[in-house]
This record gives C-alpha cells, structure tokens and sequence, in this order.
C-alpha cells in the first residue's frame, strides 16, 4: 500500500470515510475502487486513523481529535474511536464491508500461494453509538431556547434521513414559535436606527393574526448587518410558508429544509451574539463610569 496512486486514493477515501462516518445518516454506503487490487487485509485502510468531532465532555474546546481505538472483525465489525483530549468519550460505529470483486494474486516465495485482493468494495455505516446528534452551537441552544433545540434535532435529524416534508414541518414550528422575537428584534433595529415608520410598521404587524403576516413584515425590514451578501434569512423563513410548498416530495422540500436550517441557525445565532456583546458593552461602560465617578 505505499506508491503514490495508492496513497493518493486513500487520502481521499479517508476523508469520504470520515464524512460517512461524521455526518451521513445509517445504511448509506461508499463504493471503493483502489487504483490496483489491494489484499482483502487490507480493506480498512480507508478507516480513518483521526476524527475531528464535538467531545461532549471536552465542553471548552469546539472540537477535538478522537483516534482510533480497536476493530473487532473484519467484515462486519465495530470500529471505536477515543477523544484524545479528555482521553474519556468514545464512540462507536458498526460499519459492514462488501467486497464488489476477489482477485487471487499469487505471492510468496516462488509466487506458490494465492492471496486474495479486492478490486472494488464498498462499506457501508450500519451503526452508531452513542446515536448522532445534530450539531447545535451553545449560542444557538441559547437563542432557541430549550423547545427551540429540541425542534431543530428534530428537523436536522429527518434532513439527514432524507425526509424533508417533515425537516420543513420543524423548521416552520421553530420559525411559529419565535415570530414575536423576530418582530421585536427587527423593530428595535428599525428604531436604532430612527426609522420611526417601519418601526410603527412593525409594531402595527404585531398585531397580525397570521404568523405568515407578521413575518412578511419582518422580511421587508431585516437590518442589513443580518443580510450578509443581501441574501435575506428572513425572506427564506417567509417563503416557507408560501403555498405550494406542501405538493413537494422529500427530496424537494430537503433543499427548501436545507435553506431554513442554515437561515434559522445564521439568523438566531447573530441575534445572540450581537444581544450578549451589547450587554458585555454596556456592563464594561458603567463599571467604567462607576470607577471614574
Ligand atoms: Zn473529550
């Protein structure tokens, strides 16, 4: 396993096993074909040796390197990693191996023995414990609250197994849910910035019956540090109340799904941020006029 080809494809084949592994759903698979028949042996070469992942006791870091710890078999085995870092979590992923084809490669003094090597293989994620969780920012958890988080595993979940009329059904509840922070936030925006008419605007929205309403409002009025690139997260989060939308299969309302996940987490997670570093702004300015005082 060491001329060049070889190590060319397993560089890639490791990252495609990691992402397999991360962030693909159970009973999804990747095909492998190596540049030249590789020894059956050898088949969990594409086994990455580190992982970079959420360690749910290394709380501080964002992220930690987990190395691989043992596999039980061959074929169908359990393949363990360990944060290095608290030296303590471990996770597990049951992965089974299909060999798509057997080439019996003489070898061995004399080439007298036969040894049997793959031309392509596949392997294919049948378990994972502890089970995967949506990754979700401490931000994020903060903004949403604890039925907000709760909600966007939900919907990050059925995303991630290909059922996205009911990843959009999440989404639009967290969206539902917190449309009166929304117009509140958009409104003490507007009024910042002396815009006394879209403030009264969104004031008057408020009173709206329909969640639809309110946030079409809210759309017309997002404060331009929350547009970045003028892409609009709430005329996204707008848009997946229009009609229609409930005529789309999985994998159609998957892309719509996809949108709302990224604007719901951009949206609430700059209006977190921006919430905690104003109250820090404000804190450290009155102790300062307190000592000068
Ligand atoms: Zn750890």
């Amino acid at each position: 396993m060491l001329d060049q080809d070889l190590s060319n494809w397993l560089d890639v084949a490791r990252r495609d096993v990691a992402d397999l592994l991360l962030n693909k759903g159970l009973y999804q698979r990747i095909d492998f074909t190596p540049p030249r028949p590789i020894r059956l042996s050898d088949w969990a070469a594409v086994i990455p040796p580190r992982l970079q992942r959420d360690c749910a006791l290394c709380d501080d870091a964002e992220q930690t390197t987990w190395s691989y710890e043992f596999v039980t078999t061959n074929m169908l085995g359990m393949h363990s990693y360990k944060c290095m870092n608290c030296e303590t979590s471990t996770t597990t992923f049951m992965l089974a191996m299909t060999s798509g084809g057997i080439k019996e490669v003489p070898s061995g003094p004399g080439g007298g023995i036969l040894d049997r090597h793959l031309t392509n293989y596949s392997i294919e994620k049948v378990g994972q414990y502890p089970a995967w969780e949506a990754p979700l920012s401490r931000t994020l958890v903060k903004a949403l609250g604890r039925d907000g988080k709760s909600l966007f595993i939900k919907g990050s979940s059925s995303l991630r197994a290909g059922r996205g009329i009911g990843a959009v059904a999440y989404f639009r509840r967290i969206i539902e849910n917190h449309i009166d922070d929304i117009l509140r936030m958009v409104a003490e925006s507007a009024a910042a910035a002396g815009d006394t008419a879209a403030s009264e605007q969104i004031k008057a929205a408020s009173q709206n019956l329909y969640a639809t309403d309110r946030l079409k409002i809210a759309a017309q009025h997002t404060p331009a540090h929350l547009k970045p690139g003028g892409h609009n997260p709430l005329e996204v989060m707008y848009s997946a109340f229009s009609e229609g939308l409930h005529s789309l299969s999985d994998e159609e309302s998957a892309v719509v799904a996809n949108r709302l996940l990224e604007s719901i987490a951009y949206f609430f997670e700059v209006w977190q941020e921006n919430k905690e570093r104003a109250d820090r702004y404000a804190l450290a300015i009155t102790k300062a006029a307190t000592k000068s005082s």
